[in-house]
């Protein structure tokens, strides 16, 4: 049977429902209209490094190089950090129904949203890398949702995905409602390099759900240029831009 009938056939026993609010859609992975519209795409002109969208265009001329102010006070230890969706209530719903309900219907439109914001990034890159998860956290999830959003944009640049390498060395305790330095010193030591991997000179890109202060990524970033990696990108899928904003 074709992969066609067998979708149709999907669809007639199990009708397509929105991931957000349960309610039909036409087909499967799509958003209900109200959801559509309350999702923030993010765009240029924003800061060359961490990706933080400007409100105004700069008035320069050219917007290409320009930092944000945090950049400037203290450069992240990644290259660049860019996502197609700003965090917000919408956005929120659609990464907990994903990372809490298993509902991974739209992960390949999620990839081809991070692929095309996330261009310049993913661009002569070598491998891409997930943010690991404590194992007991996985023991008890049962999957990465890093490493689902990982795979996906593998399967969408065809750019390896190494999920082995990078190793959470200790559980850290939630980062939600933490101040930008307490999640630098909660997220220091947290991850290592897999015994036996030199990444001398390779450009590999660090794969996430939410970007919040940049912390994470940081602390990824740093144990990935011990292990000789040349350039450390980073693309996930939301980004928080205001300072408002919840956090998870
Ligand atoms: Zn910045």
């Amino acid at each position: 049977m074709s992969k066609h009938v067998l979708s149709a056939l999907a669809d007639a026993i199990w009708p397509p429902v929105c991931p957000v609010r349960g309610v039909p859609v036409d087909v499967s992975g799509r958003l209900d209209a109200s959801v559509w519209q309350g999702l923030e795409f993010l765009d240029a002109p924003w800061c060359e490094c961490c990706g933080l969208p400007f409100p105004y265009p700069s008035g320069l001329g050219a917007e290409v190089g320009i930092l944000c102010a945090t950049c400037i006070a203290r450069p992240p230890k990644f290259d660049r950090a860019r996502a197609p969706l700003a965090y917000g209530d919408a956005s929120r719903a659609l990464v907990l129904g994903f990372k809490n309900g298993g509902r991974r219907e739209m992960i390949g439109q999620f990839a081809r949203w991070m692929a095309r914001a996330g261009e310049d990034c993913l661009e002569g890159a070598d491998y891409i890398l997930p943010v690991p998860l404590h194992w007991r956290r996985l023991l008890a999830r049962r999957y990465n949702q890093s490493a689902l959003l990982g795979e996906a944009l593998s399967r969408q640049t065809g750019i390896p995905m190494q999920a082995s390498w990078l190793l959470r060395a200790r559980a850290t305790p939630s980062q939600a409602g933490k101040s930008v330095l307490s999640r630098r010193r909660n997220m220091a030591g947290a991850f290592r390099i897999a015994p036996g991997h030199r990444l001398d000179g390779c450009h590999v890109v660090l794969v996430d759900d939410v970007f919040t202060t940049g912390a994470t990524a940081s602390a990824c970033a740093r144990q990935l240029r011990r292990a000789g990696a040349a350039l450390v990108n980073v693309v996930t899928l939301c980004r928080v831009v205001r300072a408002s904003d919840p956090t998870m």
